[in-house]
Protein backbone atom coordinates (compact mmCIF):
# COMPACT_ATOMS: atom_id res chain seq x y z
CA UNK A 1 0.00 0.00 0.00
CA UNK A 2 1.32 3.55 -0.93
CA UNK A 3 1.73 5.73 1.71
CA UNK A 4 -0.38 8.51 0.71
CA UNK A 5 -3.24 5.26 0.67
CA UNK A 6 -2.69 4.77 3.97
CA UNK A 7 -2.86 7.86 4.91
CA UNK A 8 -6.22 8.42 3.49
CA UNK A 9 -7.38 5.31 5.49
CA UNK A 10 -6.01 6.77 8.21
CA UNK A 11 -7.97 10.04 8.10
CA UNK A 12 -10.77 7.79 7.09
CA UNK A 13 -10.95 5.82 10.49
CA UNK A 14 -9.87 8.83 12.54
CA UNK A 15 -13.10 10.56 11.79
CA UNK A 16 -15.20 7.55 12.55
CA UNK A 17 -16.37 7.33 16.36
CA UNK A 18 -13.61 6.00 18.22
CA UNK A 19 -12.39 5.74 22.01
CA UNK A 20 -14.24 8.00 24.66
CA UNK A 21 -16.53 9.76 21.85
CA UNK A 22 -19.09 11.11 24.66
CA UNK A 23 -21.12 12.44 22.12
CA UNK A 24 -24.79 10.78 21.25
CA UNK A 25 -24.70 8.66 18.86
CA UNK A 26 -26.99 6.65 17.24
CA UNK A 27 -28.16 4.28 13.96
CA UNK A 28 -30.91 6.01 13.50
CA UNK A 29 -32.11 9.69 15.18
CA UNK A 30 -30.26 10.01 18.29
CA UNK A 31 -32.30 8.89 21.45
CA UNK A 32 -30.69 10.79 24.41
CA UNK A 33 -30.26 14.19 24.16
CA UNK A 34 -27.74 14.40 27.34
CA UNK A 35 -23.95 13.97 26.43
CA UNK A 36 -23.63 12.01 29.65
CA UNK A 37 -25.30 9.14 31.22
CA UNK A 38 -25.61 9.98 34.95
CA UNK A 39 -26.70 6.59 37.23
CA UNK A 40 -29.91 6.21 38.55
CA UNK A 41 -31.76 7.64 34.73
CA UNK A 42 -34.81 6.21 34.45
CA UNK A 43 -35.41 3.23 31.85
CA UNK A 44 -38.01 3.50 29.51
CA UNK A 45 -40.83 0.48 28.74
CA UNK A 46 -39.44 -1.86 26.35
CA UNK A 47 -35.81 0.28 26.16
CA UNK A 48 -32.62 -2.47 27.24
CA UNK A 49 -29.38 -0.49 28.94
CA UNK A 50 -25.86 -1.99 28.49
CA UNK A 51 -23.05 -0.83 30.58
CA UNK A 52 -19.43 -1.84 30.14
CA UNK A 53 -18.67 -2.87 33.79
CA UNK A 54 -15.53 -3.96 32.52
CA UNK A 55 -13.46 -3.74 29.42
CA UNK A 56 -9.75 -5.34 30.82
CA UNK A 57 -7.96 -8.17 30.42
CA UNK A 58 -5.78 -10.87 31.63
CA UNK A 59 -3.89 -8.99 34.27
CA UNK A 60 -4.11 -5.77 31.90
CA UNK A 61 -6.32 -4.14 35.08
CA UNK A 62 -6.31 -0.52 36.38
CA UNK A 63 -8.03 2.08 37.58
CA UNK A 64 -9.56 2.88 34.32
CA UNK A 65 -9.77 -0.58 33.23
CA UNK A 66 -11.19 -3.30 35.27
CA UNK A 67 -11.59 -6.65 34.28
CA UNK A 68 -14.37 -7.87 31.97
CA UNK A 69 -18.02 -7.28 33.13
CA UNK A 70 -21.55 -6.35 31.15
CA UNK A 71 -25.03 -5.17 33.10
CA UNK A 72 -27.89 -5.76 30.91
CA UNK A 73 -30.88 -4.29 32.19
CA UNK A 74 -34.28 -4.35 30.54
CA UNK A 75 -37.20 -1.89 30.80
CA UNK A 76 -40.04 -4.18 31.94
CA UNK A 77 -42.40 -5.00 34.47
CA UNK A 78 -40.31 -7.42 36.17
CA UNK A 79 -36.79 -5.12 36.10
CA UNK A 80 -34.93 -7.51 34.95
CA UNK A 81 -31.28 -7.05 34.92
CA UNK A 82 -28.43 -9.64 33.87
CA UNK A 83 -24.80 -10.01 34.90
CA UNK A 84 -22.15 -11.46 32.28
CA UNK A 85 -18.60 -11.88 33.81
CA UNK A 86 -17.70 -10.91 36.62
CA UNK A 87 -13.49 -9.59 36.15
CA UNK A 88 -11.38 -8.27 38.99
CA UNK A 89 -12.01 -4.88 40.31
CA UNK A 90 -15.20 -4.50 38.11
CA UNK A 91 -17.34 -4.63 41.57
CA UNK A 92 -15.96 -0.87 41.92
CA UNK A 93 -17.82 0.26 38.63
CA UNK A 94 -21.17 -1.32 39.87
CA UNK A 95 -20.76 0.10 43.05
CA UNK A 96 -19.88 3.49 41.21
CA UNK A 97 -22.97 3.51 39.08
CA UNK A 98 -25.11 2.83 41.84
CA UNK A 99 -26.13 -0.60 41.31
CA UNK A 100 -27.18 -2.52 44.60
CA UNK A 101 -25.80 -6.42 45.00
CA UNK A 102 -29.73 -7.29 44.88
CA UNK A 103 -30.10 -6.05 41.09
CA UNK A 104 -26.86 -8.81 40.51
CA UNK A 105 -28.67 -11.79 41.30
CA UNK A 106 -28.31 -13.63 37.57
CA UNK A 107 -24.60 -13.97 36.58
CA UNK A 108 -23.32 -15.69 33.75
CA UNK A 109 -19.90 -16.57 33.31
CA UNK A 110 -18.26 -17.07 29.91
CA UNK A 111 -15.51 -19.23 31.32
CA UNK A 112 -13.58 -19.81 34.07
CA UNK A 113 -10.42 -17.69 33.53
CA UNK A 114 -9.69 -15.43 36.52
CA UNK A 115 -10.09 -12.49 34.51
CA UNK A 116 -13.18 -12.94 33.70
CA UNK A 117 -14.84 -14.31 37.39
CA UNK A 118 -12.89 -13.45 40.71
CA UNK A 119 -15.03 -10.81 41.75
CA UNK A 120 -17.69 -13.73 41.73
CA UNK A 121 -16.50 -14.94 45.65
CA UNK A 122 -16.46 -11.45 46.85
CA UNK A 123 -20.51 -10.73 45.39
CA UNK A 124 -21.61 -13.67 46.92
CA UNK A 125 -19.48 -13.54 50.39
CA UNK A 126 -20.92 -9.66 50.94
CA UNK A 127 -24.26 -9.74 49.14
CA UNK A 128 -26.13 -10.59 51.73
CA UNK A 129 -24.87 -8.58 54.89
CA UNK A 130 -23.46 -5.52 53.93
CA UNK A 131 -24.98 -5.89 49.99
CA UNK A 132 -28.83 -5.92 49.93
CA UNK A 133 -29.33 -9.76 48.39
CA UNK A 134 -31.28 -11.60 50.98
CA UNK A 135 -32.17 -14.61 48.64
CA UNK A 136 -30.09 -16.91 46.77
CA UNK A 137 -27.76 -16.02 43.93
CA UNK A 138 -28.49 -17.94 40.72
CA UNK A 139 -24.97 -19.08 38.57
CA UNK A 140 -24.27 -19.56 35.27
CA UNK A 141 -21.52 -21.17 33.07
CA UNK A 142 -20.34 -23.36 31.35
CA UNK A 143 -19.04 -27.46 31.84
CA UNK A 144 -15.64 -28.59 31.10
CA UNK A 145 -13.11 -31.09 30.26
CA UNK A 146 -12.84 -33.96 32.67
CA UNK A 147 -9.17 -34.08 33.86
CA UNK A 148 -7.82 -37.27 35.83
CA UNK A 149 -5.17 -37.86 37.96
CA UNK A 150 -2.03 -40.15 37.08
CA UNK A 151 -3.43 -43.19 37.85
CA UNK A 152 -6.75 -42.33 35.84
CA UNK A 153 -8.77 -43.44 39.43
CA UNK A 154 -10.27 -40.15 39.54
CA UNK A 155 -11.65 -37.33 36.92
CA UNK A 156 -12.48 -33.82 38.37
CA UNK A 157 -14.79 -32.24 35.89
CA UNK A 158 -13.77 -28.19 35.43
CA UNK A 159 -17.00 -26.65 35.41
CA UNK A 160 -18.84 -24.34 37.00
CA UNK A 161 -20.22 -26.39 39.67
CA UNK A 162 -16.83 -28.02 41.20
CA UNK A 163 -15.62 -24.01 40.79
CA UNK A 164 -18.37 -22.35 42.78
CA UNK A 165 -17.89 -26.25 45.68
CA UNK A 166 -13.99 -24.32 46.11
CA UNK A 167 -15.61 -20.84 45.87
CA UNK A 168 -17.70 -21.85 49.11
CA UNK A 169 -14.40 -23.88 50.84
CA UNK A 170 -12.78 -20.24 49.97
CA UNK A 171 -14.95 -18.19 51.52
CA UNK A 172 -16.07 -20.50 54.69
CA UNK A 173 -14.46 -18.50 56.98
CA UNK A 174 -16.10 -15.41 55.74
CA UNK A 175 -19.64 -16.68 55.56
CA UNK A 176 -18.68 -18.44 58.96
CA UNK A 177 -17.93 -15.24 60.72
CA UNK A 178 -20.77 -13.03 59.06
CA UNK A 179 -23.48 -15.81 59.77
CA UNK A 180 -24.60 -14.29 62.98
CA UNK A 181 -25.37 -10.54 61.31
CA UNK A 182 -26.19 -12.05 57.94
CA UNK A 183 -29.97 -11.75 57.40
CA UNK A 184 -31.84 -14.50 55.81
CA UNK A 185 -28.16 -15.79 55.81
CA UNK A 186 -29.76 -20.15 55.10
CA UNK A 187 -30.76 -18.83 51.78
CA UNK A 188 -28.35 -16.21 50.57
CA UNK A 189 -25.62 -18.39 50.94
CA UNK A 190 -27.21 -21.25 49.87
CA UNK A 191 -26.68 -22.19 46.28
CA UNK A 192 -27.89 -25.69 46.06
CA UNK A 193 -30.12 -25.80 42.89
CA UNK A 194 -29.13 -22.32 41.71
CA UNK A 195 -26.40 -23.03 40.03
CA UNK A 196 -26.46 -23.81 36.18
CA UNK A 197 -23.95 -26.04 34.44
CA UNK A 198 -24.42 -25.15 30.39
CA UNK A 199 -23.26 -28.21 28.47
CA UNK A 200 -20.07 -26.15 26.44
CA UNK A 201 -20.81 -28.14 23.21
CA UNK A 202 -24.44 -26.71 22.74
CA UNK A 203 -24.82 -25.14 19.96
CA UNK A 204 -28.21 -22.46 20.82
CA UNK A 205 -28.98 -24.32 23.95
CA UNK A 206 -31.19 -22.39 26.46
CA UNK A 207 -28.98 -20.72 29.77
CA UNK A 208 -32.37 -18.87 31.13
CA UNK A 209 -35.63 -18.18 30.03
CA UNK A 210 -38.72 -16.25 31.42
CA UNK A 211 -42.12 -16.05 29.59
CA UNK A 212 -43.24 -18.17 27.01
CA UNK A 213 -41.95 -17.70 23.00
CA UNK A 214 -45.38 -16.52 22.36
CA UNK A 215 -45.85 -14.37 25.25
CA UNK A 216 -45.49 -10.67 25.56
CA UNK A 217 -41.84 -9.57 27.45
CA UNK A 218 -40.01 -12.82 26.51
CA UNK A 219 -36.16 -13.01 27.41
CA UNK A 220 -34.17 -16.15 26.70
CA UNK A 221 -30.73 -16.33 27.19
CA UNK A 222 -29.06 -18.89 24.86
CA UNK A 223 -25.40 -20.28 25.23
CA UNK A 224 -23.16 -21.57 21.81
CA UNK A 225 -19.70 -22.52 22.12
CA UNK A 226 -16.42 -20.28 21.93
CA UNK A 227 -13.00 -21.50 20.87
CA UNK A 228 -10.24 -20.73 23.70
CA UNK A 229 -7.53 -22.77 24.80
CA UNK A 230 -9.18 -25.53 25.95
CA UNK A 231 -12.64 -26.83 25.99
CA UNK A 232 -15.16 -25.14 28.56
CA UNK A 233 -15.34 -21.32 26.90
CA UNK A 234 -19.26 -19.89 25.49
CA UNK A 235 -20.97 -17.34 24.36
CA UNK A 236 -24.28 -15.62 25.01
CA UNK A 237 -26.80 -14.27 23.29
CA UNK A 238 -29.77 -12.71 25.12
CA UNK A 239 -33.02 -11.94 22.81
CA UNK A 240 -35.74 -9.78 24.42
CA UNK A 241 -39.45 -9.66 22.78
CA UNK A 242 -40.36 -6.19 24.70
CA UNK A 243 -44.51 -6.07 25.46
CA UNK A 244 -46.40 -4.69 22.24
CA UNK A 245 -43.13 -5.42 19.94
CA UNK A 246 -43.13 -8.54 17.33
CA UNK A 247 -39.29 -8.89 17.27
CA UNK A 248 -36.44 -9.28 20.12
CA UNK A 249 -33.80 -6.45 20.81
CA UNK A 250 -30.43 -8.80 20.71
CA UNK A 251 -27.43 -8.70 22.33
CA UNK A 252 -24.55 -10.83 22.16
CA UNK A 253 -21.40 -11.20 23.89
CA UNK A 254 -18.35 -13.39 22.68
CA UNK A 255 -16.61 -13.92 26.08
CA UNK A 256 -12.93 -14.89 24.81
CA UNK A 257 -12.72 -16.67 21.63
CA UNK A 258 -10.45 -17.05 18.67
CA UNK A 259 -12.40 -16.50 15.37
CA UNK A 260 -15.41 -19.39 15.14
CA UNK A 261 -18.28 -20.33 13.05
CA UNK A 262 -20.17 -20.96 15.90
CA UNK A 263 -20.00 -16.88 16.29
CA UNK A 264 -20.94 -16.51 12.42
CA UNK A 265 -24.18 -18.67 13.28
CA UNK A 266 -25.05 -18.10 16.55
CA UNK A 267 -23.68 -14.35 16.65
CA UNK A 268 -25.76 -13.01 13.63
CA UNK A 269 -28.29 -10.32 13.60
CA UNK A 270 -27.53 -8.75 16.62
CA UNK A 271 -28.52 -5.41 17.85
CA UNK A 272 -25.40 -4.92 19.74
CA UNK A 273 -22.34 -7.34 19.75
CA UNK A 274 -19.58 -7.11 22.29
CA UNK A 275 -16.85 -8.85 21.09
CA UNK A 276 -13.11 -9.19 22.19
CA UNK A 277 -10.82 -8.09 20.29
CA UNK A 278 -7.01 -8.93 20.97
CA UNK A 279 -4.28 -6.06 20.31
CA UNK A 280 -1.87 -6.34 17.29
CA UNK A 281 1.37 -8.22 17.92
CA UNK A 282 3.60 -5.55 18.13
CA UNK A 283 1.25 -3.92 20.50
CA UNK A 284 1.60 -7.09 23.11
CA UNK A 285 5.03 -6.77 22.95
CA UNK A 286 5.90 -3.09 23.33
CA UNK A 287 3.18 -3.11 25.96
CA UNK A 288 3.62 -6.55 28.20
CA UNK A 289 7.52 -6.64 27.30
CA UNK A 290 6.83 -10.06 25.49
CA UNK A 291 8.88 -11.87 22.96
CA UNK A 292 7.47 -12.36 19.47
CA UNK A 293 6.71 -15.67 20.26
CA UNK A 294 4.86 -14.88 23.37
CA UNK A 295 3.15 -12.26 21.66
CA UNK A 296 1.56 -14.87 18.84
CA UNK A 297 0.78 -17.59 21.66
CA UNK A 298 -1.04 -14.77 23.77
CA UNK A 299 -3.16 -13.64 20.38
CA UNK A 300 -3.05 -16.13 17.40
CA UNK A 301 -3.55 -18.94 19.94
CA UNK A 302 -6.93 -17.73 22.07
CA UNK A 303 -8.13 -14.21 21.12
CA UNK A 304 -9.59 -12.55 18.16
CA UNK A 305 -7.56 -9.95 15.81
CA UNK A 306 -8.77 -6.88 15.00
CA UNK A 307 -8.92 -7.74 11.42
CA UNK A 308 -10.67 -11.18 12.35
CA UNK A 309 -13.41 -9.07 14.07
CA UNK A 310 -13.96 -6.48 10.95
CA UNK A 311 -14.72 -9.85 9.05
CA UNK A 312 -17.00 -10.96 11.97
CA UNK A 313 -19.01 -7.51 11.44
CA UNK A 314 -19.62 -8.12 8.27
CA UNK A 315 -20.44 -11.56 8.09
CA UNK A 316 -23.01 -11.05 11.17
CA UNK A 317 -23.82 -7.72 10.54
CA UNK A 318 -24.97 -6.59 14.03
CA UNK A 319 -26.82 -2.75 14.48
CA UNK A 320 -23.12 -1.98 16.62
CA UNK A 321 -20.34 -3.97 17.32
CA UNK A 322 -18.07 -2.84 20.20
CA UNK A 323 -14.68 -3.85 21.15
CA UNK A 324 -14.08 -5.60 24.38
CA UNK A 325 -11.11 -7.36 26.52
CA UNK A 326 -8.39 -4.93 25.21
CA UNK A 327 -6.19 -2.45 26.26
CA UNK A 328 -6.69 1.04 26.40
CA UNK A 329 -3.24 2.10 25.12
CA UNK A 330 -3.19 5.14 23.16
CA UNK A 331 -0.33 3.97 21.15
CA UNK A 332 -1.88 0.71 20.22
CA UNK A 333 -5.59 2.42 19.10
CA UNK A 334 -4.73 2.90 15.68
CA UNK A 335 -3.63 -0.32 15.22
CA UNK A 336 -7.05 -1.71 16.48
CA UNK A 337 -9.08 0.56 14.63
CA UNK A 338 -7.34 0.29 11.53
CA UNK A 339 -7.30 -3.98 11.77
CA UNK A 340 -11.27 -3.59 12.33
CA UNK A 341 -12.08 -1.42 9.14
CA UNK A 342 -9.38 -3.73 7.17
CA UNK A 343 -10.80 -6.95 7.65
CA UNK A 344 -14.20 -5.18 7.40
CA UNK A 345 -13.98 -4.07 3.98
CA UNK A 346 -11.59 -7.04 2.55
CA UNK A 347 -14.32 -9.55 3.70
CA UNK A 348 -16.87 -7.32 2.04
CA UNK A 349 -14.95 -7.12 -1.44
CA UNK A 350 -14.33 -11.24 -1.45
CA UNK A 351 -18.14 -11.13 -0.62
CA UNK A 352 -18.67 -8.95 -3.48
CA UNK A 353 -20.65 -6.44 -1.31
CA UNK A 354 -17.89 -3.51 -0.73
CA UNK A 355 -19.59 -0.58 0.20
CA UNK A 356 -23.32 -1.63 0.55
CA UNK A 357 -23.22 -1.66 4.23
CA UNK A 358 -21.99 0.77 7.07
CA UNK A 359 -19.18 -0.13 9.70
CA UNK A 360 -20.76 0.51 12.51
CA UNK A 361 -17.85 -0.07 15.36
CA UNK A 362 -17.00 1.69 18.94
CA UNK A 363 -13.82 1.09 21.09
CA UNK A 364 -15.45 -0.61 24.02
CA UNK A 365 -14.71 1.46 27.42
CA UNK A 366 -15.31 1.11 31.37
CA UNK A 367 -18.53 2.66 31.91
CA UNK A 368 -19.79 3.01 28.77
CA UNK A 369 -23.10 2.83 27.96
CA UNK A 370 -25.36 1.77 25.49
CA UNK A 371 -29.44 2.56 25.41
CA UNK A 372 -31.35 0.41 22.25
CA UNK A 373 -34.92 1.76 22.67
CA UNK A 374 -37.68 1.06 19.35
CA UNK A 375 -40.67 3.31 21.39
CA UNK A 376 -43.41 1.33 18.77
CA UNK A 377 -42.88 -2.24 16.76
CA UNK A 378 -42.78 -0.14 13.45
CA UNK A 379 -39.71 2.18 14.77
CA UNK A 380 -36.38 1.39 14.05
CA UNK A 381 -34.12 0.86 16.71
CA UNK A 382 -31.81 3.10 18.37
CA UNK A 383 -28.61 2.58 19.52
CA UNK A 384 -27.12 5.44 21.82
CA UNK A 385 -23.74 5.51 23.33
CA UNK A 386 -22.71 7.72 25.83
CA UNK A 387 -20.04 7.75 28.87
CA UNK A 388 -21.30 7.68 32.12
CA UNK A 389 -20.24 9.82 34.96
CA UNK A 390 -18.90 8.15 38.09
CA UNK A 391 -20.10 8.63 41.69
CA UNK A 392 -17.36 7.75 44.01
CA UNK A 393 -19.67 6.93 47.36
CA UNK A 394 -18.69 6.33 50.57
CA UNK A 395 -21.13 3.21 51.78
CA UNK A 396 -22.12 0.68 50.14
CA UNK A 397 -25.28 0.59 47.46
CA UNK A 398 -28.40 -0.96 49.53
CA UNK A 399 -32.00 -0.59 48.37
CA UNK A 400 -33.98 0.46 51.08
CA UNK A 401 -34.83 -2.90 52.83
CA UNK A 402 -36.93 -3.11 55.77
CA UNK A 403 -35.31 -5.48 57.88
CA UNK A 404 -37.30 -5.70 60.28
CA UNK A 405 -40.10 -6.73 58.65
CA UNK A 406 -38.75 -8.39 55.70
CA UNK A 407 -35.87 -10.33 56.61
CA UNK A 408 -34.83 -10.82 60.53
CA UNK A 409 -36.69 -13.57 62.23
CA UNK A 410 -38.69 -12.49 65.40
CA UNK A 411 -35.70 -13.37 68.25
CA UNK A 412 -33.11 -11.51 65.34
CA UNK A 413 -35.20 -8.43 66.33
CA UNK A 414 -35.58 -8.81 69.63
CA UNK A 415 -31.91 -9.51 69.87
CA UNK A 416 -31.03 -5.68 67.83
CA UNK A 417 -33.70 -4.21 69.93
CA UNK A 418 -32.08 -5.50 73.38
CA UNK A 419 -29.90 -3.71 76.04
CA UNK A 420 -27.09 -6.63 74.88
CA UNK A 421 -26.93 -5.19 71.46
CA UNK A 422 -26.30 -1.97 72.74
CA UNK A 423 -23.74 -2.51 75.56
CA UNK A 424 -22.38 -4.28 72.33
CA UNK A 425 -21.75 -0.86 71.10
CA UNK A 426 -19.47 0.11 73.55
CA UNK A 427 -16.46 -1.53 72.15
CA UNK A 428 -14.86 -2.12 75.24
CA UNK A 429 -11.99 -4.54 74.88
CA UNK A 430 -12.99 -7.98 76.20
CA UNK A 431 -9.77 -9.82 75.16
CA UNK A 432 -9.13 -12.95 73.41
CA UNK A 433 -12.35 -15.19 72.79
CA UNK A 434 -12.07 -18.81 71.63
CA UNK A 435 -15.08 -21.04 70.98
CA UNK A 436 -13.68 -23.96 73.11
CA UNK A 437 -10.79 -24.93 75.43
CA UNK A 438 -8.71 -27.03 73.05
CA UNK A 439 -8.57 -23.75 70.63
CA UNK A 440 -7.66 -21.06 73.52
CA UNK A 441 -4.01 -22.02 73.71
CA UNK A 442 -3.31 -18.46 75.22
CA UNK A 443 -5.56 -19.21 78.34
CA UNK A 444 -4.36 -22.67 79.67
ZN1 LIG B 1 -10.07 -13.07 29.27
ZN1 LIG C 1 -9.85 -16.36 28.79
Amino acid sequence: MTADKKNSKVEAVVSQRTLNSSESTSLGAGSKSSMWFYPGEELADGEMRVTLMGTGWGNVVGPSQKGPSIFVELGNARKDAFVFDVGPGCILNYNAMGIPMSRMNHIFISHLHMDHCSDLPFIYAFGPNLGDRFKKLNIYGPSGPTVYKEDESEGTQLGIKNMIEGMQQFTQWHTTSFASMTYGADESYNLEGNVTELDYRACGGTAYETGGEDEEDHVIIKHFPAVHIIDGAISYRLEWTPKGHDKPIVLVYSGDTLPNDFMLEYGAGADLLVHETAPSIDAVMNGANATEEEAYAIVSNSHTPANSLGSIIQKTKPGLAVTTHSPMDPRSMESLIMGVHEGFQESAVSAGVAGTTPLNYQVGADLMVFNLSKPTKDDPLEVTTRMSSLIDRPWPVREKVNLSEDIMDDSEVDYYKSAEAYDATTNESKGPVFADEDTNTTAS
